[in-house]
């Protein structure tokens, strides 16, 4: 059997390696490192997959949620409603910009922000919401944007993990990230769609704020050397854009691939004492950035030891939510409890996931946890 990964970047690459081997060399060739060809033709691309109008490439998803917080003219004190079951970078650009994270529970099923306390949360300060579309399904856009309506928020979404997913709301079926005022994402390596080092992107439908995030993202400036604003350095370049270009192609594929190791999980595990498998939406479908289960009984930690002891990882993503963080926990940052966020970090568990896993591997894993709970 070949050894387990969460991810196997390698396996993925030797399938496109002529491809992508090709395509590294001709960008070297070009020395068009920086604001190339690539870059503009891998924006396009993407557009066009996503279905939105705009695209504009970045150095990072961190940098892609701090740029659209940006171009959205948020300023200091204003309030900020996203989830504490998030990865970091999420909550850490709304502290960086003297914005305050307001956390909002999410919903033991889907992971997602619950609307219900979203509506709680919102006050005369609030100005905006960060739905993170987290594991890879979309959280309830229908919910969130009914809230910003009633109370003119404005939407940024956080498609870090859901690159793909489709959304099927009021709206009809939408790309996960193209349906508030401005969505992100990361190439960061082991994500959907993962470049070779650092990558990110924001998407919008509105043109005055496409202006706007290109702007920021170019140190504020419009015309070399005049600075109309304060911006970042912020910019993909030409050699992730290659690769990001044929990894694209085959993005669908990737997906399904995902699919159908989340199946064989959940056929192996529907019925197994102690173990809640993700809940799908009725909204969106999942492209499974993750598959994470939920562990009853407080046999998360043995589970994991027992699995690594089978030569099997696993990872907890996350186990202390933001509110908790020890930079995070200070009177900047008013929270009162989160109880469901709280339990599922003692809870959940997530299983390799990739678009290499093959059935003997699948096999292994699926046993190695059955066995330790039956
Ligand atoms: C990965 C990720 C980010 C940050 O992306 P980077 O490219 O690593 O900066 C932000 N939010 C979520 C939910 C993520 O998973």
């Amino acid at each position: 059997m070949k050894p387990i990964q969460m991810v196997d970047l390698l396996g993925q690459y030797e399938k496109i390696k002529p491809e992508v081997d090709a395509a590294l060399l001709d960008v070297i060739a070009s020395t068009a490192f920086i604001n190339g060809p690539e870059v503009k033709a891998f924006e396009k691309e993407l557009a066009a997959y996503l279905g939105v109008k705009h695209v504009i490439a970045c150095g990072n998803g961190t940098d892609a949620l701090q740029v659209a917080m940006m171009a959205l003219g948020l300023k200091p004190g204003d309030e900020v409603i996203t989830a504490s079951f998030t990865f970091v970078a999420t909550v850490e650009v709304l502290a960086l910009l003297g914005l305050v994270p307001v956390f909002a529970d999410v919903l033991p099923g889907t992971f997602n922000l619950d609307p219900a306390d979203v509506a709680r949360k919102v006050t005369p300060r609030t100005k905006a919401i960060v739905p993170v579309h987290l594991f890879g399904q979309s959280a309830d856009m229908d919910a969130m944007l009914a809230i910003a309506r009633e109370y003119d928020l404005r939407v940024v979404e956080d498609a870090c993990q859901s690159i793909g997913a489709d959304h099927s709301g009021a709206n009809g079926k939408r790309k996960s990230g193209t349906i508030g005022d401005i969505g992100v994402t990361s190439f960061f390596p082991s994500k959907n769609l993962g470049c070779f080092g650092d990558g990110g992107a924001l998407f919008t439908n509105d043109d005055e704020l496409a202006h706007r995030i290109r702007r920021v993202c170019n140190h504020g400036s419009e015309q070399r050397y005049y600075h109309e604003v304060i911006g970042v350095n912020s910019r993909l370049d030409s050699v992730q854009a290659a690769v990001l270009r044929i990894k694209l192609r085959h993005l669908n594929a990737y997906a399904k691939a995902r699919n159908a190791a989340a199946a064989a999980y959940d056929n192996a595990f529907s019925r197994v004492n102690d173990i809640t498998i993700p809940e799908r939406s009725t909204f969106s479908n999942h492209v499974f950035h993750q598959y994470t289960l939920r562990v009853a009984n407080g046999k998360r930690d043995a589970l994991r030891k027992h699995l690594e002891a089978a030569g099997i990882p696993a990872m907890v993503y996350y186990p202390v939510p933001c509110h908790l963080q020890n930079a995070y926990k200070s009177d900047r940052f008013p929270v009162g409890s989160l109880p469901v966020t709280e339990q599922l970090t003692e809870e959940v568990i997530s299983l390799p996931m990739s678009t290499e896993l093959d059935p003997e591997q699948l096999e292994h894993i699926t046993r190695a946890v059955t066995n330790f709970l039956n």
